[in-house]
């Protein structure tokens, strides 16, 4: 069977078999400005965008977050509509929701953070419901270390497969508790610049050498526009980024990715390295979807049909015949 067969069969495989997701991250207004436009206050926030891409795969994911009394029922209902579990989504009617506002460059690339408003992430203390604590996989969004690391405590028994990311800001503002986090989770997802601040290593080999001995076994790292590499053992995968020809807004474009990664792997119920490789290919393809709008909007109107064929374009890229000369 050829990687695209087993990628298709697997992706149609049935609903039965699929495992439950909890997500724990933000759910925020975000402010954007891109070289192609600006949009104000849009729903945004880690835990949003990887539970809406996730919800592609299955329809057994359980959110934890928080959110102010200023936050949009309707935005929540968006989730739900699309089978989202929000019931471990704190409402502090009172206060304000996460506000991040971001201004990227000319070559889409960098951004500047121009806000972080925590608000009510700053005294978030996430509370699982019941129903969420024997979860099967554990999805934890950037976010606070410390939070992150509750909520592994509070699960009931080890999640099959736990998988975090992270961000610069948690690196310089608290390295002990992301060190501690390190040690309880199975995959990292992070970007080439964080990859290289975390272990000031220039070469991401060297880099990520370091980082599997910091903890977890499996490690993303992600290249934007030029793909995403995993590492496992001494063992790397390449997954190219699709070149697209339009690119409005990448906020969330890191999210997607993990919510196809880990969606691809409780739909599949199959957490062996060569099934994570098809699963980077189904984030990078999620990915390359969340850019083509401003925030979740490309997110909300795909079909089965759109995510089957971004999948063949990928194969398509990377596929040639070569005769290897002894
Ligand atoms: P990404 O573009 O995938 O890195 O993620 C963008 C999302 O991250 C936005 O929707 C923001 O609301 C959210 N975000 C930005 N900064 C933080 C932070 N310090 N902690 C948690 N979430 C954040």
């Amino acid at each position: 069977m050829s990687l695209l067969e087993t990628i298709q069969r697997s992706f149609q495989s049935s609903e039965s078999e699929t495992s439950s997701i909890v997500v724990v991250g933000t759910v925020a207004f975000d402010s954007i400005e891109t070289p192609f436009g600006k949009a104000e206050r849009i729903i945004g926030g880690t835990g949003a965008y990887i539970s809406l891409v996730a919800s592609y795969f299955t329809q057994n994911i359980n959110l934890v977050s928080v959110v102010g009394g200023d936050f949009p029922k309707s935005h929540l209902k968006m989730l739900n509509d699309r089978g989202v579990n929000t019931e471990g989504v704190q409402i502090r009617e009172n206060e304000k929701s996460f506000f991040w506002q971001g201004k990227y460059h000319l070559d889409m690339n960098t951004r500047d953070t121009l806000v972080t408003d925590l608000n009510v992430l700053a005294t978030f203390d996430p509370v699982l419901p019941d129903g969420y604590k024997s979860g099967d996989f554990l999805m934890l969004g950037n976010l606070t270390p410390a939070i992150q690391i509750s909520v592994i405590k509070r699960m009931k028994k080890r999640p099959k497969l736990i998988v975090m990311d992270t961000m610069n800001f948690w690196m310089k503002h608290t390295p002990k508790e992301l060190a501690e986090v390190f040690t309880m989770v199975d995959v990292l997802v992070i970007n080439d610049a964080e990859a290289r601040e975390l272990t000031h290593e220039y070469s991401l080999v060297k880099a990520a050498k370091k980082i599997l001995q910091m903890g977890p076994s499996y490690l993303i790292i992600k290249k934007g526009e030029h793909g995403a590499l995993l590492f496992h053992e001494s063992n790397v995968f390449f997954a190219p980024a699709l070149p697209l020809e339009e690119v409005f807004d990448p906020t969330g474009a890191g999210d997607s990715f993990a919510g196809g990664f880990i969606g691809y792997l409780a739909k599949t119920n199959d957490i062996s390295y060569d099934n994570m490789k098809r699963a980077v290919i189904y984030g990078s393809a999620m990915a390359s979807f969340c850019v083509e709008k401003f925030g979740t909007e490309r997110l909300t109107e795909l079909t089965e049909d759109d995510i089957e064929e971004r999948v063949n374009d990928f194969v398509d890229l990377v596929q040639f015949d070569i005769a290897l000369v002894d």
